[in-house]
């Protein structure tokens, strides 16, 4: 495995490709600032601490089975690997670096393969295993896989009609269903965010074709307990379709 203290070596054009691509990346400021603190190596993670203090702990809190590298603990540890695993289908079996991960996400976004909205919920996962990290050591929490799972988090994004962002914003979601009521309960809140913003035009962009057609055409393709919040993302539709 390629250690972190590799990483910050004279930062070459990939390193500075990649930080150029996060300050852009249209989330929230401290998501953005996570990651590069991230894959700089100038996280306080157990391993960093320990060439600051001495005889300090420096194995992950989570498995404590290995040192607790940023790419150990966003990447290859088992609670991380269940987590990306059940949010993306991902099964870590490489060897790389957490930069070369991230820096190929940009590399999937520019070749067609992934949206940026899908950079961004990856940013968003990776942000709440460091703060279920955090409650692990700091308030000695039990965390689960699970947690992180039916957590999920959704990122909104406010962009004016040039495309640059607005504002930003992100939401948790407790007790998660399936992907399809996150995509909804994202829907809904965007909208209301809209609507307290006031404001006139709006075109809104969201990534699950079924709840698309289930706003627009007919919801008989998703799951009933859904078509409540489908009716009420229809109500404030309506706002703008006057
Ligand atoms: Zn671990």
């Amino acid at each position: 495995m390629m250690h972190e203290s590799a990483l910050i070596q004279p930062a070459d054009t990939m390193m500075m490709k990649i930080y150029c691509r996060l300050l852009k990346l249209p989330t929230l400021p401290r998501i953005r600032h996570f990651l590069w603190k991230s894959i700089s190596n100038v996280l306080s993670t157990r391993e960093a601490l320990r060439s600051a203090i001495v005889g300090e702990d420096d194995s992950c809190p989570i498995c404590n089975l290995h040192p607790e590298f940023a790419t150990h603990f966003i990447m290859n540890c088992t609670f991380s690997r269940e987590v990306w695993f059940a949010t993306l289908g991902w099964s870590s079996g490489t060897t790389g670096s957490l930069s070369e991960w991230i820096g190929s996400w940009f590399d999937s976004m520019q070749n067609g393969t992934i949206k940026e909205s899908e950079i961004v919920n990856r940013a968003i996962i990776a942000w709440i295993i460091w703060i279920t990290r955090c409650n692990k050591v700091f308030q000695q929490t039990n965390p689960t896989p699970e947690v992180i799972i039916h957590q999920c988090g959704i990122g909104l994004i406010l962009r004016n009609f040039a495309g640059t962002q607005q504002s930003a914003r992100c939401i948790y979601l407790n007790q998660v269903r399936s992907v399809e009521q996150a995509e909804c309960m994202g829907r809904w809140k965007v909208m209301q965010w809209a609507k307290d913003l006031q404001i006139d035009r709006v075109f809104f962009e969201i990534d699950a074709k079924v709840i698309a057609h289930a706003i627009n055409n007919d919801n008989s393709a998703i799951d009933w307990r859904l078509h409540h919040t489908v009716q009420e993302i229809k109500n404030l539709f309506s706002v703008y379709r006057n």
